[in-house]
């Protein structure tokens, strides 16, 4: 090209025309991307992004302008800065090293796939927009709704499809299901009645003034996921309406404590409008005793809503199914297709038991979303969204129920193992155990475990500082050496009286992971330990003096 030097386009109508109509020719910059994808995802991956992680403020430097460019760039340029500066950049998520997170490596038919759909730009908040894809997303949301509440066949016959019927709703994700859920949770409390319109058309001020409640509230485990305390905020009756119920030494909400709050609650006239229970908690995998919270939702009459974002998909395993049982007695259901389903960012949903449930948010409009439409729009907070659900449609038929069983059991199965191996470790120590397959654990040296059985609390509470800080500095020096990638969080273990415990967690949801890499990830957690325990001589100092002290007594 003889323009080159000069690495700018022009604005012109052709040159806007051509981007439209014309497609990358095979070997230009992203024919070559194309090609190398579908050749081999991880290579590629592997081939550019770095292995060595650049300090954010170094990346910032290369998002600096504010200014919309002036002249165009050619599509080869750009796509040139888009791999040094940003795919370079970037995360493997897919690597089989990254144990940290919920987001893992997605089977690669998708990627093509995935090209259809943005290729189709359907709209699915119409039937104009989206045709078929409405139908498409009306099945999933159907065969769902089966997995966790088993209806007869005549049931999705008469309700999947029923115009003015929802059995969920398709979203972006978990946050907007658990948002959605309580919407409908809270419009289902104070619906019309006699003169009052109901909340959806009046308000929450004249909503409770009909009622007469004091006020309104929504109970949740203390290991609730934050999108709950956005729910509550956005619905309008506060963060500190959510009120958080503590949990037992296995993370699990305690019933009894539930009980008595509801209770406390009626007697302050303040109307619990829902309670949720976990599957699966965001930080340690746990499952609420869900029969028990439906028990209470029924016997307080209020909606009970479980959020399974991230363990729901365990209803694929006919072997791990029943530690969610009781989920088939919830209101409602929230599952993330793009956590344990292997879908891309973007694939939330929220299903419903009684497909009338969601008429208390019904929304139309003239010129879209008629009364008696089947356009999915009129059930949904978000209005445009894409045709996600396709993706979902076709990993639901190409991996099946029992390969997601497979998937789900193995990843069951590797926690288990991986725990086992850090319960032989003498300097490791597993804060919880696997339920799914999440765990936490830490890196203690197998004198200090010993001596802080016989530690003053004053001593306790040094050792779990320094604990704490050698946990963090273990966490970021493994990230940043670039080979693996475990996460961590903060938790309050019954054990050392709740007192804040910084652990490491590790999500084995990537097929890819190996028994053999988790050994090398132990190892090397291992080495980093023992390098910088000198950093923290509190550590083996007090130790010392407790066992020291023990020894004399004895
Ligand atoms: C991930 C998660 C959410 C939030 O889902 P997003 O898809 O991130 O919006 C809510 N609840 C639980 C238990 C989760 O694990």
């Amino acid at each position: 090209m003889a323009v080159m030097d000069n690495k700018k386009a022009d604005a012109t109508q052709e040159s806007l025309h051509r981007i439209f109509t014309v497609p990358e020719a095979p070997e230009s910059t992203l024919g070559q991307i194309e090609k190398e994808i579908s050749e081999n995802l991880n290579v590629f991956l592997q081939t550019h992004i770095a292995a060595r992680e650049k300090p954010l403020v170094e990346i910032e430097k290369d998002f600096q302008s504010a200014d919309i460019p002036e002249a165009p760039s050619f599509v080869s340029e750009h796509t040139h800065f888009l791999l040094n500066k940003l795919v370079a950049q970037s995360v493997n998520t897919s690597a089989p090293t990254f144990i940290g997170h919920m987001t893992s490596a997605l089977p690669y038919f998708l990627m093509p796939l995935s090209k259809i759909m943005i290729a189709l730009n359907q709209n699915l908040v119409k039937i104009e927009t989206s045709k078929a894809f409405t139908p498409l997303e009306r099945q999933v949301l159907g065969m769902l709704h089966n997995l966790i509440y088993h209806q007869p066949e005549s049931f999705y016959q008469q309700w999947m499809h029923s115009a003015n019927h929802s059995l969920g709703a398709f979203c972006s994700g978990g946050t907007i299901a658990n948002i959605t859920a309580l919407w409908v949770a809270r419009n289902n409390a104070l619906k019309p009645q006699g003169d009052f319109k109901g909340v959806a058309q009046e308000g929450l001020f004249k909503a409770i003034k009909h009622y007469g409640y004091d006020d309104l509230a929504v109970l949740v485990s203390e290991r609730g996921h934050y999108s709950l305390k956005k729910a509550a905020d956005v619905l309008g009756i506060g963060r500190n309406c959510l009120v958080p119920i503590e949990t037992d030494g296995n993370n699990r909400v305690k019933v009894a404590a539930m009980r008595e709050k509801l209770e406390t609650l009626k007697q302050q006239n303040i109307k619990v409008f829902a309670i949720v229970g976990v599957a699966g908690t965001t930080e340690t995998g746990s499952i609420d005793p869900l029969n028990e919270l439906a028990d209470l939702a029924q016997e307080y009459g209020c909606h009970f809503h479980v959020d399974a974002a991230w363990g729901g998909a365990t209803l694929m395993s006919n072997k791990y199914r029943p530690l969610l049982a009781g989920a088939e007695r919830a209101d409602s259901v929230t599952i993330d297709a793009h956590k344990q389903l292997y879908i891309p960012m973007g694939a939330g949903m929220v299903i419903f038991k009684d497909p009338t449930l969601m008429t208390a948010i019904e929304h139309h409009a003239e010129y879209i979303l008629r009364k008696g439409s089947k356009d999915l729009g009129s059930h949904t907070l978000e209005g445009s969204r894409s045709g996600m659900a396709m993706l979902l449609y076709a990993s639901l038929n190409i991996i099946s129920r029992p390969g997601y069983e497979m998937l789900i059991n193995n990843s069951i199965e590797k926690a288990r193992y991986f725990a086992g191996r850090i319960n032989a470790h003498p300097d490791f120590e597993l804060v919880t155990e696997p339920e799914l397959c999440l765990l936490t654990y830490r890196y203690v040296p197998a004198r200090t475990q010993y001596a802080l059985q016989f530690a003053t609390n004053t001593e306790r509470d040094i050792l779990l500082d320094d604990l704490n800080d050698l946990t963090k500095f273990i966490q970021k020096r493994q990230r940043e050496s670039g080979k693996s990638f475990v996460s961590r969080t903060r938790l309050t273990p019954e054990k050392w009286g709740r007192k804040l415990t910084t652990v490491l967690r590790v999500v084995l949801a990537n097929p890819l992971t190996t028994e053999d890499i988790l050994n090398h990830v132990l190892e090397e957690q291992e080495t980093i330990a023992r390098q910088s325990l000198i950093s923290y001589p509190k550590i083996s100092q007090l130790t010392e003096s407790i066992l020291n002290r023990t020894a004399v007594k004895q």
